[in-house]
This record gives structure tokens, C-alpha cells and sequence, in this order.
């Protein structure tokens, strides 16, 4: 049996929102050679770029962005450039409930955090993202809400309510400080369905990720593959963590 290694990126692979440590980088570059290593996020393609690095991003087998919503697999051979080609295999469409915005708005303005930056909500492909503090929110900014909502569990309660609300849609806590939305079904578990069924059944598959907790956005996609005989999911609190993971078994193999 050979083995097939997926990643989550935002706090396995990197710190949130941010590009992937130098010195790691390298040690991952030499590690993925002659493996089959997919990517799957929260984020979107040309985010996932910008923090591995294209070099990273085109040794790999695909790219799972937007919760697996979207798959992008390259090109065999580059164009007449040089430039590596890729091609789209799937792609869901999400459509939000009219509501859903209203709701959303509410939320952001009943919110006891103090200080919000702008855009809450914004779609990306088969998923809509969500964000108290708000997408545009930097580093700082991000950092104080975090540490706020593990006081007061904000975004916990938040799921809960509009998990009531919209029975159609699933809500889950993603990256540090936001909450992933999408159709039932439409979370990371679908890449194992939609492109990786057969493959489990005549290969290892090991799942990395940060939020395997539930409702983390890497719970599904690891229960999937734990109640599997030939899948498995590891729990990493950072990229450190997962530079450690890669230097033992079954990762050296
Ligand atoms: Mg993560």
C-alpha cells in the first residue's frame, strides 16, 4: 500500500494567514519529492500560492481550496512560457439564502467586540467565509479577537445558533478568527468522496490539520478517514508541530 498525505494550511502548514517559515519550507519541498501530497483550505488558490510558494504548490498531486469546493490539478507539461498550466476538475456553486446576509449583519452588530474592521462576509467558490472582527482586520487586530473569542467562545455560540437557523447549511469555526459556511456536505470530507474514493480503498491516506476538534474545519474530513481502516488524521497545534510529525513514521516512508 502506498501513502497518499493531505495538509490543511492555515495553522499546519503555516502560521494563519501567513506565508510558510523559510527554513521550513525548504525541509517540505525535500519531503513532498516523490510523494503524493494533496492541499486542502479554508482559503483560496491564489491565497494558497502566495503562502507556500508556486514551488511548493506545483509538486504537489492537487489543490483543494475553498473546503475542497474547488480542485485544481496540473498540467503534465507547461505552456509554450514555461508557465505550469492547471486544470480545473470540479467546482461547486454556493448560494446563499437571502437571509443568511441578514443574519449575518446582526450578528456582526449585536457583537461585544470593541474594535471591527471592514467586509464580514465574502464568497468564495461553493462556501462563504464570515468574519466578526472582519476580513480586512490585521494582524493585531486579528490576535485581540482571538484571544476574545477563546474567553467568551463567541464564534462557538455563533455556529450553534445559525446551525438552528439554516438546517441546509453547515457552519464551522475555520483559521483563527472566522467561520467557514456551505452546503451540507460541502466541507473538507468531500475530497475523499469526489476524488479520492477509489484511492482509500488501495492506499494509506493521512490527513494534517490544526481544527479536528469539533466543529473545527478539519473535523469532518478526519472523522471520514478515522472510521476508515486505511485512513487517519493527526492533530497538530502549528507548523512546528507538523515539521516534528514529517520526520517520523509514516511520514518518512
Ligand atoms: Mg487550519
Amino acid at each position: 500500500m502506498n501513502n497518499i498525505y493531505l495538509f490543511d494550511v492555515d495553522g499546519t502548514l503555516t502560521p494563519a494567514k501567513s506565508k510558510i517559515d523559510r527554513g521550513f519550507k525548504n525541509n517540505l519541498r525535500d519531503w513532498i519529492e516523490g510523494k503524493e501530497v494533496y492541499i486542502i483550505s479554508g482559503g483560496t488558490f491564489p491565497r494558497l500560492i502566495d503562502q507556500l510558494s508556486l514551488e511548493i504548490i506545483e509538486m504537489t498531486s492537487g489543490i483543494f481550496p475553498c473546503m475542497g469546493n474547488i480542485f485544481h490539478q496540473k498540467r503534465q507539461q507547461s505552456n509554450d512560457n514555461g508557465y505550469s498550466e492547471w486544470d480545473t476538475i470540479y467546482e461547486n456553486k454556493f448560494v446563499a439564502p437571502r437571509n443568511l446576509v441578514r443574519s449575518l449583519n446582526s450578528i456582526v452588530s449585536k457583537s461585544e467586540f470593541p474594535i471591527k474592521a471592514s467586509i464580514h462576509h465574502e464568497k468564495r467558490t461553493g462556501m462563504m467565509n464570515f468574519s466578526i472582527v472582519g476580513i480586512n482586520a490585521d494582524k493585531e487586530l486579528r490576535k485581540e479577537y482571538e484571544e476574545w473569542d477563546a474567553d467568551k467562545q463567541e464564534r462557538k455560540s455563533i455556529v450553534q445558533k445559525l446551525s438552528d437557523k439554516y438546517p441546509s447549511l453547515d457552519f464551522v469555526i475555520g483559521g483563527a478568527v472566522s467561520i467557514d459556511i456551505f452546503n451540507k456536505g460541502g466541507d473538507k470530507s468531500q475530497v475523499i468522496e469526489r476524488h479520492l474514493k477509489e484511492a482509500i480503498e488501495y492506499n494509506q491516506i493521512h490527513f494534517v490539520g490544526d481544527r479536528i476538534a469539533f466543529p473545527g474545519n478539519d473535523y469532518s474530513l478526519a472523522q471520514v478517514l478515522k472510521q476508515h481502516p486505511n485512513g487517519e488524521a493527526y492533530e497538530v497545534e502549528s507548523w512546528r508541530d507538523t515539521a516534528k510529525l514529517l520526520k517520523t513514521p509514516p511520514f518518512t516512508s
